[in-house]
């Protein structure tokens, strides 16, 4: 398989972009490095010149950019995701350094419905830990520890560098296997542990204690095949015939 239908395949998310030049910049550093897709979701100030002005020749990028409402939205058929942060978070999730991608990167290319997302957040706050939650895996582009927060365009920049690198340098599959699970489909799996968890009283919904966000860090970090969601899927809907005929 060539290059460009592998580049094809990934999408950079840019979340809550108050500055429009960011945007811009964000667009001229993934066409710069042979990338096309941009996603932006709730741009602050979008369609705005600025940007224009900053994405040089990228314009064409900023013209084809899909515009969504929410992150969840913007994700509904992504296969991989990869949520960019400079801070850890309160419940750590599987991370890696931009240089620890190939493996992940490699498999997540081989299934014939392929859509990696790499996610950035806003650049006052970042990504927030629902959004973060949503991820697969979590990336820290290593930095100064005393400084770490990086301009977001030049965060995409980096991040878009290291994938192609990735990209050129090893030596992609060209026999797809068998179809990826989506983020939505993953939704739907945590969604039904949940109201099952809670209609057999698992957990006190008073005091959750993240039941649901370690369930939800779970299937991320299982990547449970279509098969094996197939399987809890219909297991989780076995035991809630069982109770609705008890009842
Ligand atoms: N003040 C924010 C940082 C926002 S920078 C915070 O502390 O979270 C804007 C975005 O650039 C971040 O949300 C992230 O997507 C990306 N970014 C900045 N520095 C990064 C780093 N060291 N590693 C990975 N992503 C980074």
């Amino acid at each position: 398989m060539i290059d460009s239908s592998l580049k094809s395949k990934i999408e950079f998310i840019l979340v809550e972009p108050s500055h429009p030049g960011n945007i811009g910049a964000s667009a001229r550093a993934i066409k710069n490095m042979g990338f096309k897709n941009l996603s932006l979701v709730q741009p602050k100030d979008f369609p705005n010149d600025d940007a224009y002005y900053r994405a040089k020749g990228a314009k064409d990028i900023l013209d084809d950019a899909k515009i969504y409402s929410d992150l969840s939205n913007a994700l509904e058929d992504s296969t991989l995701i990869f949520g960019t942060s400079a801070r850890a978070r309160t419940i750590p999730w599987p991370t890696k350094n931009s240089s620890e991608l190939t493996s992940v990167l490699k498999t997540g290319l081989q299934s014939n419905n392929a859509k990696i997302s790499f996610v950035f957040g806003r650049e006052i706050s970042g990504l927030s830990n629902e959004e973060l939650q949503m991820c697969d895996y979590h990336i820290k582009i290593p930095t100064d520890e005393e400084f770490s927060s990086i301009n977001l365009s030049h965060a995409v920049q980096i991040i878009s560098y290291v994938i192609k690198m990735e990209l050129q340098n090893n030596d992609y599959v060209s026999e797809l296997t068998s179809e990826s699970t989506t983020f939505q489909d993953n939704e739907y799996l945590i969604d039904h542990f949940d109201k099952v968890m809670k209609t057999i009283d698992f957990y006190d919904q008073e005091n959750p204690k993240q039941v649901r966000t370690r369930i939800r860090r779970l299937v991320k970090r299982l990547q449970p095949d279509k098969l094996e969601t197939g399987i809890l899927r219909g297991f989780l809907a076995k035991i809630e015939q069982v109770l609705n005929k008890k009842n």
